[in-house]
């Protein structure tokens, strides 16, 4: 049987539509290079160590989920690559105990969470993967015999066959617009939602019965126990909250300074709660780029391929709001890139 063509692939971007289009590749015996910005894996599927000093000014470490709180399978695939790492031990169900006017209302709803933190996900499908971490990519030139690499004016080492881009659609659009400037039009023009998460720590004075409030009205969204979540760490006498905004709220207050918008939001915990709260340690973050716009339909498998140029795009824009939309969008990307590389090998 004939083999495809081995091929040097570089993925810019190692959040879960990069890290599973490189681990797709390197499974099937392509030379992977991933880039990404950070200081490791995981994008959106993110988890903030938080340093603090406690009362009597002790050093005090808490991490918490401030990404995506949890994925949901609905596609059958994507079910499938759920049900394995539920079995492996690298997702965990959550039964979070549902808030309904402040008071505990049952837990029928379950989530699937990387344990025993959110970029651990990532991390596991990049295992054996290459990968250069806090590497901004500012520049991609094709230049034979392949794509050139560059961060900060420095070339990122030898020409790629190929590249795929899995970054939010608009740090995507200007690696784009020198070599396909419809696609660089679309990613620029994607609708996103922004996103104000609140952490924090707080003494646990009579916290309440319920785990997540999805309160109905107000700037939040989302109100998690992050202690309550598996895996996770649980300090006695201390109780970990994570809260994000509503898109609508986040997008009016996107422009204001941080120390106003954590007074914003812990008044808005407050009132949820029915009483201050009393943190220890308190902090924002904004998502410029959370979620794409909801679609209309279900999660699919767009994604953007050009075997021309060897240019490939994936991402949540493409497959869909969430994780599972970004994977599907990856795994249809990388069979294209497999599909191509066989080409090549037929036509040689
Ligand atoms: C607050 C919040 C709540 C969410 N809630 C949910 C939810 O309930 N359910 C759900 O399914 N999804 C949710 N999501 C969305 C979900 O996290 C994303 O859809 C998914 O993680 C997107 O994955 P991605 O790989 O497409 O992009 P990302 O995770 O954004 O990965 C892109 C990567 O590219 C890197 N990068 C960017 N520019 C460059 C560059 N120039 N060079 C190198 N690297 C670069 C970034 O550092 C990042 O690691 C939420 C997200 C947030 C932030």
């Amino acid at each position: 049987m004939l083999k495809d063509q081995i091929r040097r692939v570089a993925v810019i971007g190692a959040g879960i539509a990069g890290a599973a289009c490189a681990q797709a590749l390197a499974q099937a015996g392509h030379q992977v290079q991933v880039f990404d910005k950070a200081r490791g894996a995981g994008g959106r599927l993110a988890t903030r160590r938080m340093a603090w000093r406690g009362e009597g000014g002790q050093p005090c470490e808490t991490r918490l989920d401030h990404g995506t709180p949890g994925l949901a399978a609905h596609a059958e695939p994507f079910a499938a690559f759920v049900d394995q790492g539920l079995q492996a031990g690298w997702l965990a169900e959550w039964r979070p105990v549902l808030a309904e006017a402040g008071q505990a209302a049952g837990d029928d709803a379950v989530f699937h969470v990387p344990v025993p933190d959110n970029p651990e996900l990532c991390r596991r499908l990049l295992a054996g993967v290459a990968a250069t971490w806090s590497c901004a990519v500012d520049e991609l030139q094709w230049r034979s015999p392949g794509w050139q690499l560059a961060a900060a004016g420095e070339r990122l080492g030898e020409p790629f066959d190929a590249v795929v881009l899995a970054l939010p659609p608009a740090q995507a659009a200007p690696l784009l617009g020198p070599h396909r400037s419809d696609w660089a039009r679309h990613a620029a023009l994607a609708p996103m939602q922004p996103c104000w998460t609140l952490m924090g720590v707080a003494a646990e004075h009579g916290a309440p019965a319920w785990t997540l409030a999805r309160p109905a009205a107000g700037p939040l969204a989302w109100v998690m126990r992050n202690d309550a979540r598996p895996g996770r760490q649980r300090v006695p006498g201390q109780a970990h909250w994570v809260a994000h905004a509503r898109a609508g709220w986040s997008r009016q207050h996107l422009e204001q300074p941080p120390d106003s918008v954590l007074q914003q939001l812990q008044v808005a915990v407050d009132e949820l709660l029915g009483r201050p709260v009393d943190w220890l340690h308190c902090t924002v973050h904004r998502w410029r780029y959370a979620l794409p716009q909801p679609r209309l339909t279900a999660a699919g498998d767009a994604f953007w391929w050009d075997g021309a140029q060897g240019l490939g795009v994936c991402g949540d824009f493409l497959g869909g709001a969430g994780v599972e939309g970004a994977w599907m969008s990856a795994q249809s990307l990388a069979a294209a890139v497999r599909g191509w590389a066989h080409r090549a090998a037929e036509a040689a």
